[in-house]
């Protein structure tokens, strides 16, 4: 993008204006004096508007963007009532897949005792390995609303196929695109236009630039707001599941002004380094965790090993209300039935 000056504007007061917006600007010298202002990609997001309006500045060039919708997106996004982006972090918690009742019915009451606010639970499970438990489907969807309810908990769940979409955007409050379908532009299409909000999650190879045209997708198409969720990109090195890009998470946050929450559960693949790497996601802007969380995790029927014991999340929580107490504030009420009719 390049800011023009008019003839004889005092460009070092424009500099200094810029620079004061979070843009680095580097100085254009044009042909027979004319001054410019060549604005760096890593700037802070701030409308075109708000450069205009400087005074000295006769004209701002800026190349056409590929995800406009998610340009022109406000913090904070209100998801089912709940704000997400907003100065309270927002948790969302439960198992990699809903197994039984018993599980989710357990792990909701456990969570809300913590503030969470969304339970996850996959009823349809993306699985690299055919053999590899696939759900329950849909009387999973039926078992986590009915624990979400029960405990005043919003729901958070993958459409795993355009198939699933109808019963899932049937139960859920934030329908969940997995890492391996980011790059699906037939499914976040017939998911956008559920009209609802949508987690989406990063394909574990996508660039910021390709995740946030997933996003343009979603709000071209309808979704009433997009989620972003890092949830770990591959790497050289195998030490972890996968590479968690705080990087990203930062830029998203204080760059492009966007809602984005951090799955420390799948970028880890282990349970102990849990609590260092979700403070440092909150650290980096993240507006929320989505953690993996498990009665018996010994038992589980997926990603056991990276899911948190029931203790250990409530240790979790200690921690991170230490570090950001702005997670111990109440959150809203939790919506009641009636509430529930508008979802
Ligand atoms: C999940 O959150 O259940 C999941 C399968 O994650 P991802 O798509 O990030 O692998
Ligand atoms: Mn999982």
């Amino acid at each position: 993008m390049i800011v023009w000056l008019e003839k004889g504007a005092d460009a070092s007061y424009v500099q200094r204006v810029l620079a004061d917006l979070g843009l680095w600007a580097l100085r254009l010298d044009g042909p027979e004096g004319t001054v410019g202002f060549s604005v760096q990609p890593w700037s802070r997001k701030v409308p075109l508007e708000t450069l205009r309006g400087i005074e000295g500045v006769a004209s701002v060039a800026a190349p056409a963007s590929s995800h406009r919708l998610v340009d022109a997106a406000t913090l904070p996004v209100e998801v089912a009532g709940v704000r997400i982006g907003g100065s309270r972090p927002v948790l969302m918690a439960g198992p990699c897949s809903v197994e039984t009742p018993g599980q989710i019915e357990q792990v909701a009451g456990r969570l809300a005792a913590r503030g969470v606010t969304f339970l996850r639970g996959g009823a349809f499970k993306p699985r690299s390995s055919p053999y590899a438990f696939q759900g329950h489907g849909e009387q999973a969807l039926a078992w986590l609303r009915r624990a979400a309810d029960a405990h005043g908990l919003k729901v958070v769940t993958e459409a795993l196929s355009e198939a699933s979409v109808p019963a899932v955007a049937e139960v859920a409050d934030l329908i969940q695109v997995g890492s391996r379908n980011m790059h699906n532009s037939a499914l976040l299409q017939a998911i956008a236009r559920r009209g609802k909000a949508v987690l989406l999650k990063r394909g574990m190879a996508a660039t910021v630039e390709e995740w946030l045209q997933a996003g343009e997708y979603l709000l071209f198409h309808g979704a009433s707001a997009v989620v972003f969720c890092e949830r770990g990109i591959r790497s050289f090195d195998a030490s972890t599941r996968n590479l968690l890009d705080l990087g990203a998470v930062a830029l998203l946050r204080h760059v492009h002004q966007l809602p984005v929450v951090v799955d420390p559960s799948h970028a880890l693949g282990r349970r102990d380094l849990m609590p260092p790497l979700a403070r440092a996601a909150l650290a980096a802007g993240a507006a929320g965790l989505l953690v993996e969380i498990h009665p018996s995790p010994g038992q589980a029927l997926s990603d056991g090993p990276q899911a948190l014991r029931l203790d250990d999340f409530d240790a979790l929580v200690d921690s991170l209300e230490t570090a950001t107490p702005a997670i111990r504030t109440p959150p809203a009420p939790p919506a009641g039935r009636a509430d529930r009719a508008g979802r």
